[in-house]
């Protein structure tokens, strides 16, 4: 999941993540893999590389709501809460009561951020979370006095320094000081759809989430095929 990882001490599974990722790191360490980070790949540096065949697995990327006002500076995507690539303090409303948005809730509560308040538009928290990730986060939000979760509720506004909801039919003005993002991931393919229509490459095949946006295994369980394929 990009460059970092949020490992969460509250929730058991991100610790287990953890390491099979120190595993991997380790694996490609011993290996004659050619790493190059902080390089974008572009159909320019394809050309100039010249593969046999390209393993495209560019991910997601957030995907933002038309909300009025979702572009004002105090909001923020759960990434880069869960990233650090921002620090908030004070009330904060996370937009999204899915795996992503409770675990940022409790990820913020750690770091000493609150109140929180989770809003939903669905009655479903917690998303499609497994039965078991999905038993421990809910719990763990549910027994934090400090995050309220409101269901049902849409924001139709990101103000200065609040948020207009509604409930329906009922609206209602919440003052916030941060906001942050957590409504799902689009698949970034654009990597992919331009090295298909430029013809460089022979073989490419796209693996994980910039096929769909899904889970760490269905992405190693499609890696796997494609690296057995070429
Ligand atoms: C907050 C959060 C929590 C999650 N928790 C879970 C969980 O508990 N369990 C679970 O199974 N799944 C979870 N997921 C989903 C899981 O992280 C993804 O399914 C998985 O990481 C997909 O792997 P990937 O390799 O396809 O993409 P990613 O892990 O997103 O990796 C894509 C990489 O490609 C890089 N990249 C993009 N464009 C380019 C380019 N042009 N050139 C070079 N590099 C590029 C990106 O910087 C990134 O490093 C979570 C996702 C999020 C966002």
């Amino acid at each position: 999941m990009g460059g970092q990882l949020y490992y969460s001490t509250k929730v058991p599974h991100k610790k287990e993540f953890g390491e099979v990722i120190r595993f991997l790191e380790g694996q490609i360490e011993k290996s004659n893999v050619d790493v190059r980070l902080s390089t974008e790949v572009t159909p320019a540096l394809i050309e100039e590389i010249g593969p046999d065949a390209v393993i495209v697995a560019t991910g997601a990327r957030p995907a933002v709501p038309f909300t009025p006002g979702i572009e004002k500076p105090h909001v923020h995507t759960a990434l880069d809460v869960l990233n650090q690539d921002v620090i908030l303090t004070g009330r904060t409303a996370v937009l999204g009561a899915g795996l992503v948005g409770l675990e940022t809730a409790l990820f913020l509560i750690e770091n000493k951020v609150s109140p929180l308040i989770v809003i939903e538009p669905t009655d479903n928290v917690g998303g499609n979370v497994g039965l078991r990730s999905g038993w421990i986060v809910r719990n763990e939000v549910t027994n934090c006095s400090d995050i309220e979760v409101r269901t049902r509720t849409t924001v139709e506004e990101v103000k200065d320094h609040s948020l207009v909801l509604q409930k329906e039919g009922k609206f209602e003005e919440l003052e916030v000081e941060n906001v942050v993002i957590a409504t799902g991931m689009r698949n970034n393919n654009e990597l992919m759809e331009s090295l298909r229509a430029s013809k460089l490459v022979k073989e490419i095949y796209s693996v994980g989430d910039c096929n769909f946006p899904r889970t760490v295994r269905s992405a190693m369980e499609e890696a796997a095929f494609a690296s057995r394929a070429v």
